[in-house]
């Protein structure tokens, strides 16, 4: 069911429960309008928020926003929860700033406790929350719109796609091919111009709650220690507008003109836009990227036409596959073809097998492989064509299909700063299961999944020169590492 306001297209909405006595339009509000953030971290751009706040105008109520950090999601470490914790405390202080009325409240534990609750102690009369396809958060939703009182309406806003994933596509798509019209026609609708959040025009009863920002991120580093955070790319949401057409490096500014020739070329990362930690923590909008990319498309026609095939067609297609198939991360959610196809050949002999850790500390007899791994555990971001050609060997490498998904989706979530993301689950699909791809020619172990070499690579970059350069990576995160620790040793000797 869809609700319908002024300021926002109905098919972003869904009613996931509809508050008894109550209409979709209803004008008077008992309560307040609680928007749930978890996918969307971010004040601009962002329509969950700007339908809360309608939503609280409308009816006469406050608004305020809930984030809920898991003791565990995913296995979240000090790299990703550091990243979304400083962009989190960054939206806190631009929050005070730009709309004092409405406050910020931070729980620690399991959303299915804390958001009911403290729906109950605020009587809330909605609960808005945005859209993600990941079963974890489907389930939470189901419970919290379970627990929440009869009184309580729960909207969905997909505030992440720029065509809302339930009105591209009611189905599970085949492949780009397949969704790419259903989306292509559907932009002058859903790709449009924001518009501004008006202030929310009552005041919370209660004081701001305080927030202690520091000692949480301490908390997270020290816990998630294991995989540190990284320090070349800035959380927050001025920090994504920054790389996205800021004067200095933007990628609309000053690199789009080579993305569509060098952004398979793992030397030349700059080509790329590097905006996935934002998009996949919400710091950004896609559709803000979209619509900053459209305006200088005279200029750079084919760079922008691959962006947006990127940005928006795979990136929702993706999102579509995880929504539409709950085994999304399992061999199980593989077309038929790629099932037989991998299972025929699970038993194939391997020239190597490797085990997960041996996998994890990049002892293969593959240098191109071990640098690429290197990359993603240093530097928290492998370049994206490797990020294929490292899947793909995981499956040549290990035992059958099974492990080396469960291996590849293990590591891509543990180490990349984008990781845990429906795009990470698809990008292993893809390589692992040939999901969204086509057959190929059969071989040993892929069978007829396609299949990427070592001689392939060296036919399109230096692959040396990549080797070379992921050393220099490697070592100088090493290095500020051993400082960092020296640094935290001589401060305990001081005390
Ligand atoms: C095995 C494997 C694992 C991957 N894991 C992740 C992951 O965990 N998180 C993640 O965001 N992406 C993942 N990808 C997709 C892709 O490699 C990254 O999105 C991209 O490298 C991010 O860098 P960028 O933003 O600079 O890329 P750009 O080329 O500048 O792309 C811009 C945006 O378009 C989207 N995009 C680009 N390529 C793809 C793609 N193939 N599929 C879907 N969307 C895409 C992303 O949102 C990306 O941020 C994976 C791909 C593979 C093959």
């Amino acid at each position: 069911m869809a609700a319908s306001t002024a300021a926002i297209q109905p098919g972003r909405i869904r009613i996931l429960k509809q508050a008894t006595g109550s209409s979709v339009d209803e004008k008077k509000l008992t309560g307040p309008v609680v928007y749930w953030m978890f996918r969307d971290q971010r004040l601009r751009d962002n329509w969950a928020l700007i339908h809360a706040v309608d939503q609280a105008n409308k009816g006469d109520v406050p608004v305020a926003i809930a984030f809920n950090l898991f003791d565990s999601f995913l296995g979240a470490k000090a790299r990703q929860l550091g990243f979304m914790l400083r962009g989190l405390q960054k939206l806190h202080h631009n929050l005070q700033e730009m709309s004092p009325n409405i406050p910020f409240f931070l729980f620690q534990g399991e959303a299915v406790d804390t958001i009911p609750k403290f729906l109950k102690e605020c009587g809330a009369s909605i609960l808005v929350t945005d859209f993600s396809p990941l079963r974890e958060v489907k389930s939470w939703k189901e419970t919290i719109t379970e627990r929440v009182a009869d009184s309580v309406s729960v909207h969905e806003v997909d505030a992440h796609n720029v065509v809302p994933i339930w009105v591209a596509s009611n189905k599970l798509e085949y492949s780009a091919k397949t969704i790419r019209s259903k989306i292509t026609k559907l932009l002058p609708e859903y790709l449009i111009d924001f518009p501004t959040l008006v202030p929310s025009e009552r005041k919370w009863p209660t004081p701001q709650p305080f927030i202690d920002w520091g000692k949480l991120i301490a908390d997270v580093v020290r816990k998630g220690a294991e995989v540190p955070e990284i320090d070349w790319c800035e959380p927050g949401e001025d920090a994504a507008i920054e790389v996205l057409m800021g004067s200095k490096n933007g990628f609309l500014t000053t690199r789009l003109k080579n993305y569509s020739t060098d952004r398979n070329n793992p030397l030349k990362p700059k080509a790329l836009s590097g905006l996935s930690p934002y998009l996949h923590f919400g710091q950004i909008a896609a559709q803000r990227c979209a619509l900053e990319a459209r305006k200088v498309r005279k200029q750079y026609p084919q760079a922008v036409d691959t962006f947006l095939e990127e940005l928006i067609v795979r990136r929702e297609l993706a999102d579509n596959f995880c929504f539409y198939q709950p085994r999304y991360d399992s061999l199980q959610g593989a077309w038929e073809w790629a099932r037989n196809t991998l299972m025929i050949h699970a038993s194939d002999k391997r020239e190597h097998t490797y085990t997960m850790q041996q996998l994890e500390k990049a002892q293969t007899a593959d240098p191109l492989w071990n640098a690429s791994q290197l990359e993603m555990v240093y530097y928290g971001k492998m370049h994206g064509f490797m990020r294929m050609y490292w899947a793909k060997k995981i499956l040549e490498w290990t035992t059958g299909p099974e492990e080396a998904l469960a291996i590849a989706i293990a590591l891509n979530d543990k180490y990349e700063i984008d990781g845990r993301d429906p795009n990470g689950y698809v990008g292993c699909m893809w390589s692992i299961c040939g999901v969204h791809d086509q057959g190929w020619r059969e071989r040993p172990i892929f069978g007829k999944i396609r299949y990427m070499n070592y001689a392939g690579c060296k036919r399109k970059f230096d692959v040396d020169g990549y080797v070379a350069y992921v050393k220099r990576l490697a070592g100088e995160s090493k290095k500020r590492k051993a400082g960092f620790l020296l640094n935290g040793k001589a401060k305990e000797v001081c005390q």
